[in-house]
Parts: structure tokens; sequence; C-alpha cells
């Protein structure tokens, strides 16, 4: 292989090569898959989270594989929390480029809007919300002084339809997209994309729990599309691509990651 090729090659498996990665939630499911795939391709990622066992075990997993990866514990409804795990990764790594709100929580199915309580509304806003609110808010803390970065979010289909989720959840994601457009239209001078990824049902312990069925029953809600099961690692993919400059000239914008879900099942519920 001649040396220009080479160089395109190692560029297109190493996409975010230098680049430090803030991932909350990161200790399993979608964050899990997307620490992984962002160390295969170059980045040093920090995983913050209160699972601190599966994190810590995910980093020395990802240190083996001859990646870089450290974890703090953050409860992202705790502002301390965040504004250290932010603070952590630059006295770690020496900045942050990617931060990458993916924590979240849902709550079991309560379809009557009479059955919902105001406390159920405040855990999953709290976490879905305010914790995206916090981990944008102190990555801009860092990223405006640099002039760059790029803020992710996972928000979900249910940002896009109703009925398919519950009612504080729906709330939740419809929120971080509104939060992501606000903060991508101020933070643009500052060189600073922000971004959703939205993903269909993928099968994590955050679905399985949500969809109270047994195994046979979940798989037709997973396989919605050509028998097509969405992975973590398909989000991962999605995440990816708005880290790495490929996606330099993206901001404001939710990427759907749903087979075309959305735009074929408008009233799903
Ligand atoms: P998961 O439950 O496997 O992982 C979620 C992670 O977030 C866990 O490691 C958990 O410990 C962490 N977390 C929860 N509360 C936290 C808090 N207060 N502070 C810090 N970390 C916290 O779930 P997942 O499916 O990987 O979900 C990741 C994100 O994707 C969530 O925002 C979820 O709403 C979103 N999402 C999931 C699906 C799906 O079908 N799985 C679909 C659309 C969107």
């Amino acid at each position: 292989m001649g040396r220009a090729a080479s160089l395109i090659a190692s560029a297109s498996t190493r996409r975010l090569e230098g680049k430090v990665a803030l991932i909350t939630g990161g200790s399993r499911g979608i964050g899990e898959s997307t620490a992984r795939l962002f160390s295969k391709h170059g980045a040093k990622v920090l995983i913050a989270d209160i699972k601190d066992d599966l994190g810590q075990s995910l980093c020395k997993d990802v240190d083996s594989v001859g990646g870089t990866a450290s974890f703090v514990h953050c409860d992202v409804t705790k502002e301390e929390d965040i504004e250290n795990a932010v603070n952590t990764a630059v006295s770690n790594y020496g900045k942050l480029d990617i931060m990458f709100n993916n924590a979240g929580t849902i709550d079991q199915p309560k379809p009557s809007i009479l059955d919902n309580t105001k406390s159920d509304f405040e855990k999953i806003l709290s976490i879905n919300v305010i914790g995206a609110f916090l981990g944008t808010k102190h990555a801009a803390r860092v990223m405006i002084p640099a002039h760059q970065g790029s803020i992710i979010t996972t928000a979900s289909v249910c940002a896009r339809i109703g009925g398919a989720a519950t009612h504080a959840y729906t709330s939740s994601k419809h929120g971080v997209v509104g939060l992501m457009r606000n903060t991508a239209v101020e933070l643009g001078q500052y060189g600073i994309r922000v971004n959703c990824v939205s993903p269909y049902l993928v099968p994590t312990p955050l679905a399985n729990a949500f969809l109270k069925m047994d195994d046979e029953a979940k798989l037709v809600f997973y396989r919605y599309l050509n028998g097509a099961i969405l992975k973590p690692e398909d989000v991962a993919e999605a995440a990816l691509f708005l880290g790495s400059d490929e996606s330099k000239y993206v901001s404001g914008h939710d990427l759907v990651v749903d087979g075309g879900f959305t735009i074929v099942n408008p009233d799903f519920c």
C-alpha cells in the first residue's frame, strides 16, 4: 500500500485520533458500546456513571486492548459530580473534545396521565433532561475557551412521536432535543457543535426492563424492520460520526437511528 493510501486507511480507521471524550451512562448499554468504539478510533475516554464496578471493569477491558479509558463516579443529577467529571477529563487528558450526554432512565408504563405523579416526572426529568443540561453546561465551560468541541445527547425516537413510552420519558426526550437546538444556536460562534442521536428500541437493560413481556413477544418490538435488531454498536456508530471531524458542518441536528420507524409509524401507540 502506498503512503497516501495508507494515510487514508489509517484516517478512516482512527477517526477520533487525539480526541478526548467524556461519556455519561458509559458503564453499560449504548454508552459502553460507544466507549469501546471511540477508544478503537483513537479517543481517550472518561466513563462517568453511577455503576462504578461495571465502569471500572470496562476501563480495564478497553486498556487491555490498547485503548485509554478511565472512570469517574458521576450522578448526572448532581452538578458537583458533572463539574468534577468534566474537570477530571481535562486533568487526566488535557482537554475535552466530545461530551456524550447519554445517561438516561425510563419508568414503568403508566398509560393514563391520571396515574402519573409529580414525582414520576421529577425523577425522569432530573436524569434525562437536567443531567443533559448540566453535561452541556459544564462541557461548554471548557469548550468555549478552546473554541472547539462536539456535544452529543442521546434523545430517542420518543422525541419524534407520542405514545411509544411513558409521558415523562417522552417529555424528557422532546426536552433534550429542545436543549440541543438552543445550545447549538448559542455555541456555534465558539466552534462548538451540538447534536442529538435518537435510537429506536435497542435491547439493553433499560429497554428490557421497560418491555414487560416474555422474550418471544419482545422480539416483535426489537425486530421492527426487516427482522433486523438495532444494536448498541449501531447507535455508537452514529455518535462516532457526530463526534468526529467528518461531521464538522453538522450542528443542531437530531440524527435518528431507527431504520425508518418514525416515518412509517407516525401514529404508533
Ligand atoms: P442502560 O440502562 O443500559 O444504560 C444507561 C446507563 O446510564 C447505565 O450505565 C446507568 O447506570 C446510567 N445512569 C442512569 N442514571 C444515571 C445517573 N443519574 N447518573 C449517571 N449515570 C446514570 O440504557 P441504554 O439503553 O444504554 O440507554 C442509554 C441512553 O439511550 C438513555 O438516555 C436512553 O434513554 C436512551 N435510549 C435508549 C433506547 C433503548 O431502546 N435502549 C432507545 C432510545 C433511547
